[in-house]
């Protein structure tokens, strides 16, 4: 399929889209805590969407049960919000996207619950330090591959592994639109990023590398016992004068 370039109000309706998933993120953000069950996550965001004439996007994706993905732990995307409250320690990975007006948005964040490990935390800011690096190369003119290769190399020069099995993706009318936006690649090749071009970059990084591999529920991808796994994800639109955020903040 070809990439669907979105008009400058396409872009508006898209970024209206966003600042709505950013309060609903900021809302579970504020309920993280131990002792907190990640269907009460689910809970949140499901209400604070439908409170906002929005509809939940992943809610019934390829039948996926939930609103959010909630990934604890070695957990990289797509865990099922369950009744097991949150330890302190833990850190837990929310995905989620919402339609609003007809196009999508699409977020993640990793949360610290309570005190984490110095290893956890820098998992956590490495990964979105990649998704900024990624970022700084978006210029009406560059390429895919530039993209992806800035976010590898930030996360291999911190030690860090970048999840191969699960990439980022166009977004607009459909939540899943092309191209594949893959976290790893060499400079200089894949499409051209025009203005108009709609993104969901969301680097997915683990400790050390290993097969993820998705468990018998058919959708929990995880990369195995100890091996931490951390994910940010944004929307991001190009313009003809640079990216632009849709969803959180810039400066993270
Ligand atoms: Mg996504």
């Amino acid at each position: 399929m070809p990439i669907i370039l979105k008009s400058p109000a396409e872009v508006e309706r898209m970024a209206h889209a966003g600042a709505m998933l950013t309060e609903v993120m900021d809302l579970v953000a504020a309920a993280v805590r131990p002792g907190t069950t990640t269907r009460e996550l689910d809970d949140i965001a499901r209400e604070a969407i439908v409170q906002r004439s929005a509809k939940p996007a992943f809610l019934g994706l390829y039948g996926f049960p939930a609103t959010i993905c909630a990934s604890p732990n070695e957990v990289v995307v797509h865990g099922i919000p369950s009744d097991k409250p949150l330890r302190g320690g833990d850190i837990i990975s929310i995905d989620m996207g919402l339609f609003y007006d007809g196009y999508a948005a699409d977020m993640a964040r990793t949360f610290a619950v309570g005190d984490v490990s110095q290893e956890a935390a820098r998992l956590i800011r490495v990964t979105e330090e990649s998704f900024w690096r990624g970022l700084e190369v978006l210029r009406p003119g560059a390429r895919l591959g530039d993209l992806s290769a800035a976010i590898q190399k930030h996360v291999e020069s911190e030690g860090f592994w970048v999840v191969r099995e699960f990439v980022g993706h166009g977004i607009g009318r459909e939540m899943h639109e092309d191209p594949q936006v893959p976290n790893f690649g060499r400079p200089g090749v894949g499409p051209q990023l025009k203005a108009g071009v709609t993104l969901a970059i969301e680097p997915m990084v683990t400790l050390y590398a290993a097969p993820v591999v998705v468990s018998e529920d058919g959708w929990t991808a995880s990369s195995g016992r100890g091996n931490l796994a951390a994910h940010y994800e944004n929307t991001v639109a190009i313009t003809e004068s640079g990216p632009r955020l849709l969803t959180g903040r810039s400066g993270g």
